[in-house]
C-alpha cells in the first residue's frame, strides 16, 4: 500500500510527487507541502518521487 506522508502543517496526505512543492537547492532538493508549503522531511520526498510500482525501499 501507498505510503502516504501526512502534513504537518495542513493535515493533508501526500502520496503523489505531484501534490509537493520541490525546490531545487545549491546542495540538493527542498521539498514542501504543494497547499500550505510546510517543509516534508527528504526522505519523503525522495520516495515520492521514485515512487514505481509499490515497491517501499528501493534505494537500498
Ligand atoms: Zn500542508
Amino acid at each position: 500500500m501507498p505510503a502516504a506522508y501526512t502534513c504537518d502543517g495542513c493535515g493533508a496526505s501526500l502520496g503523489a510527487v505531484d501534490e509537493l512543492h520541490r525546490e531545487s537547492t545549491t546542495t540538493g532538493r527542498s521539498w514542501y507541502c504543494g497547499y500550505c508549503r510546510t517543509s516534508v522531511p527528504n526522505a519523503v520526498g525522495e520516495r515520492l518521487s521514485h515512487h514505481r510500482d509499490g515497491s517501499p525501499t528501493d534505494r537500498r
